[in-house]
């Protein structure tokens, strides 16, 4: 199949390209760099099926496409808050901007939601019939509210035009090609870990995440995007429940050396806790998680290691 990713140069996206081109697929990776990396498929950029285009994805584009995955949008908080307008616009004009291509191709198109439409949860687990906990006009909505205006626009053209959705909803992934500067939880203790500095546990650290490692989100997508059971919205992520001075302390054992644990300030409407519930990708895709958090913690350190 020919297949569009936009956001393929980012951390998910750079890993769904290689697991399309081993499986013998032609990819456009749309992208405009903004958090991604051109080092991230630069191993792709001189193969014959992969090309990539630098595009933003509020501005229409057009290309003959058997499959689009919409991964476009900046993922981590300190990159979405840099500008909330431009995360908005890119959550709900991308979508549109897929959906409408999608909708004239008819192409399967894949949606890349997040666990952040459930807010700070009050249901937990969260199963995807949690209607959620967001707040509309805090320092996060620009993010939450515009994954959520993106799923309406996904189940409003599936509807009103039949187009072929498939809606994921991402928890907490790591893994290798995180930005270093990231600034998301996991790759900020390793690599504070790895420099000999402070680790920032933001709060008292007792909030809680599920972390998911990047093989097993990619195998989820893949599934989810080609079978016909459900349209979405699917959970993928794993189960296990950390609080963030529990993942602290494991990065600590597992880098060692001199960082002390300090606390932070906690940002703005931070969710206390978070887990998937993954009946659904049980029962539809036959998923579950298999890389425990020890095993990928070690995996993403050599990663990190190799990088600074
Ligand atoms: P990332 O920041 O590494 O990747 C996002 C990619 O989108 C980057 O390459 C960036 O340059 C690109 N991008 C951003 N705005 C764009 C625009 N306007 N036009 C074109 N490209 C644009 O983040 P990621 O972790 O790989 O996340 C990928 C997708 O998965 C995002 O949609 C994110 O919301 C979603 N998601 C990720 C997680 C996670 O834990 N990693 C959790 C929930 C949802
Ligand atoms: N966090 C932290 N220290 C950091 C970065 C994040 O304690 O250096 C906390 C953050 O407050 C949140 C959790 O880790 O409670 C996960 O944060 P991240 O930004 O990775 O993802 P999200 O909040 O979107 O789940």
């Amino acid at each position: 199949m020919r297949i569009l990713i936009t956001g393929g140069a980012g951390f998910l996206g750079s890993h769904l390209c290689d697991r399309l081109i081993e499986a013998g697929h032609d990819l456009i990776c749309l992208d405009n760099l903004f958090t991604g990396r051109r080092q991230n498929v630069g191993h792709l950029l001189n193969h014959p099926r992969f090309e990539f285009i630098r595009h933003d994805i509020i501005d229409p584009f057009k290309f003959e496409v058997d499959q689009i995955y919409n991964l476009a949008c900046p993922a981590s908080p300190p990159h979405y808050q840099y500008n909330p307008i431009k995360t908005t616009k890119t959550s709900v004009v991308g979508a549109i901007n897929c959906l409408g291509l999608a909708k004239r191709l008819k192409a399967r198109v894949f949606q890349a939601s997040t666990s952040e439409v459930y807010g700070d949860p009050s249901v937990h687990p969260q199963p995807e019939s949690y209607w959620g906990n967001v707040n509309p006009i805090g320092r996060r909505s620009c993010y939450d509210e515009g994954k959520r205006c993106a799923e309406t626009l996904f189940f409003d053209y599936h509807r009103e035009n039949k187009v072929d959705i498939r809606v994921v909803r991402i928890f907490n992934t790591y893994g290798p090609r995180m930005h270093p500067n990231d600034g998301r939880v996991v790759s900020n203790f390793i690599v504070q870990a790895l420099k000999g500095e402070d680790i920032t546990v933001y709060g008292d650290g007792s909030q809680t995440r599920s972390f998911c490692y990047v093989d097993d989100l990619i195998e989820g997508f893949i599934r989810l995007m080609n079978q016909t059971e459900t349209v979405g919205p699917v959970n993928i992520g794993n189960p296990g429940e950390f609080t963030m001075l529990e993942l602290a302390e494991l990065v600590l054992k597992k880098v060692g050396g001199t960082s002390k644990i300090v606390h932070r300030d906690l940002p703005a409407d931070d969710p206390k806790q978070r887990r998937p519930d993954i009946s659904l990708a049980q029962k539809h895709l036959g998923w579950e998680p298999k890389v425990p958090l020890e095993e990928g913690i070690e995996r993403t350190i050599a990663y990190f290691k190799s990088e600074i």
